[in-house]
């Protein structure tokens, strides 16, 4: 499967905004939106407008690297988000929110959303009972996600679970963290994702 390797950072300082996207070091004086607040490249200290489109794209880049997914599968979320009932924009947050990897990240067992995507494909964790190895997979109200038992060993698990402490876990998760375990209690709404989007430009871009 296709997977970008390159700095992360770049995203953040195009976006000029923080996408969390490397554990601590997005906590510390190390991070590179604070160091180097323009974005990357020969002309990112140059003066950039964006068109109506321009503006577009980059609110869908922005929320699709936060969440880490690449084109194929965000469109195709997207388009999930559009069967559903209700608001499109919505639907889509909401599904980004409930995917198994960044479930993983917010219940404290990774410190980043692509170390819970890596987690999850070496099949460190179960649901409902039953190992899943898919981080695309959609959890439903009730689900419990838990550490299996050889990897609740893992240092990498236990720092997490740190740093998780440190950051506050939300309040649509319940984490035992003694059982290595969480479920997930409540849907998360569009006011419990307190990242800046407007979501409505995705929705206008991708209906062109
Ligand atoms: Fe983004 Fe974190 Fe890198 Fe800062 S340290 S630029 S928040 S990924």
């Amino acid at each position: 499967m296709a997977r970008y390797t390159g700095s992360v950072c770049r995203f953040c300082r195009r976006e000029k905004l923080k996408l969390f996207l490397k554990g601590d070091r997005c906590f510390s004086e190390k991070c590179s939106v604070d160091r180097r607040a323009y974005p990357p490249g020969q002309h990112g200290q140059g003066r950039i407008k964006f068109s109506s489109y321009g503006k577009q794209l980059r609110e869908k880049q922005k929320v699709k690297r936060f969440y880490g997914l690449l084109e194929k599968q965000f469109r195709l979320t997207f388009k999930r988000a559009s069967q559903m009932k209700g608001i499109k924009g919505e639907n889509l947050l909401q599904l980004l929110e409930r995917r198994l990897d960044n479930m993983v990240y917010r219940m404290g067992f990774a410190r980043t959303r692509r170390e819970a995507r890596q987690l999850v494909q070496h099949g460190h964790f179960r649901v409902n009972g039953h190992k899943v190895n898919i981080p695309s997979v959609i959890l439903n109200l009730g689900d419990v996600v838990d550490v299996r038992e050889k990897s609740r060993k893992m240092d990498l698990v236990k720092d997490s679970l740190d740093a998780a402490e440190r950051r506050g876990v939300p309040h649509w998760i319940e984490l035992d963290r003694k059982e290595f375990k969480a479920e997930l209690k409540v849907l998360p709404t569009r006011e419990d994702i307190s990242m800046p989007i407007q979501e409505q430009m995705i929705v206008e871009l991708y209906s062109k």
